[in-house]
């Protein structure tokens, strides 16, 4: 690579089993006294019980996947109405999405617990949904100042999520190797975050409540958020975007079109290639994707997770009308192939 920009991003990282019982120390440490605390309805009570020790002004825990931007007004309406002067968003991507939601408005500062592999917490991308369509940017404001990652609070992660989450951390690891805004810094740490979590997502499978096992993973998830904190994406992610919007689930929808948009670029970005069969220890990259993802008795085809085959091509068109920035051109039949291909679940 003879020619790059690199940004950092500025945050402070806190890794390690245990370390979200330093969460208090850490609002504190931002200056901060009235802190709001987000999670689902699901893990509301989990989420009270990381957060005991912190004297709270308030709780929203109504968050939902996709942020609906009604949900995100009662959540703002919350942060107004309890005064409070940082959000502490415990809880997987769609989680950390209002607290990001609440800080575009209010520049509110936000302390991240990821509890999943998404990645959102070490980006400035946020979105807000509505009237059927996602209204996405980035912003400075909505990263958070400080991530807590603690592999503990994983271990409930039930093993075909963790595994799903893991593929999308995974997918973003990729598409940073290639992407047309990459840099050298960004390529070491993303070919580590595909081992990493490569390594970790079979022994999840197995052994569900192995603390090694989810602390590489989160390490791995933590490097994969990284990766796409300051790189554009590529076709994977315009096409799970695309998806998305039939209503297909977020993490098993990036971890089925993985293999097949790695073949689609293959020979048009063989040193991003190079890197990823190396961190999985395979031969070639999209073969090696699509036998880690067998071996984690994931969904492997569109077709299982409800896609219907005639939306197919429509969804081929909408891919092609405004394509990210890709390594090989982006047109209709080939990405027609590509779908059908991850419709079918065939071996790339
Ligand atoms: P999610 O937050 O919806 O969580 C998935 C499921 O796991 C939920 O049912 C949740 O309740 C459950 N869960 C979370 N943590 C758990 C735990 N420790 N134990 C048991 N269950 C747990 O899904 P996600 O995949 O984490 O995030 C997806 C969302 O994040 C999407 O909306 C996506 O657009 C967004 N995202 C944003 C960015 C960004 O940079 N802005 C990056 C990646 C993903």
């Amino acid at each position: 690579m003879d020619k790059f920009t690199y940004v950092a991003m500025p945050m402070r990282v806190v890794f390690g089993a245990g370390r979200a019982a330093e969460l208090a120390a850490e609002v504190e440490r931002l200056g901060a006294k009235r802190p709001l605390l987000i999670s689902t309805p699901g893990r509301a009570a989990m989420v009270r019980g990381v957060a005991k020790n912190l004297d709270i002004a308030g709780v929203f825990d109504q968050a939902v996947m996709h942020t609906p931007a009604a949900v995100v007004e009662a959540a703002r309406e919350k942060a107004r109405a309890v005064g409070a002067d940082c959000c502490v968003a415990i809880g997987g991507g769609s989680t950390i999405g209002f607290g990001k939601a609440i800080a575009l408005s209010s520049s509110l500062p936000v302390i991240a617990v990821p509890t999943t592999y998404s990645g959102s917490e070490m980006t400035t991308i946020w979105g807000i949904s509505e009237a059927g369509g996602k209204k996405v940017g980035r912003d400075p404001k909505v990263l958070p100042k400080v991530v807590i990652y603690d592999p503990e609070l994983t271990l409930d992660l039930p093993a075909a999520t963790a595994a799903a989450s893991g593929m999308n951390a995974i997918a973003h690891c990729a598409e940073a190797l290639y992407a047309h805004d990459g840099n050298p810094l960004n390529n070491v740490v993303a070919e580590e975050g595909i081992r990493a979590l490569a390594a970790a997502l079979p022994r999840i499978v197995k052994n569900p409540r192995e603390m090694g096992a989810r602390s590489e993973a989160l390490y791995g998830a933590w490097l994969a958020g990284l990766s796409i904190s300051t790189t554009g994406n590529a076709i994977h992610h315009k096409l799970c975007h695309v998806l998305g919007g039939f209503g297909l689930p977020h993490a098993q929808t990036h971890s089925i079109v993985l293999p097949h948009a790695l073949r689609y670029n293959a020979d048009a970005a063989p040193e991003a290639m190079r890197r990823i069969a190396r961190a999985l220890g395979t031969q070639t990259a999209p073969t090696g994707m699509w036998e880690l993802e067998k071996r984690l008795g994931i969904p492997m085809k569109l077709a299982d997770i409800g896609m219907k085959k005639d939306d197919l091509e429509r969804a081929a068109k909408i891919a092609v009308q405004t394509p990210y920035p890709n390594p090989r051109k982006v047109e209709y039949q080939p990405v027609l192939e590509l779908l059908q291909n991850a419709y079918e679940g065939r071996r790339p």
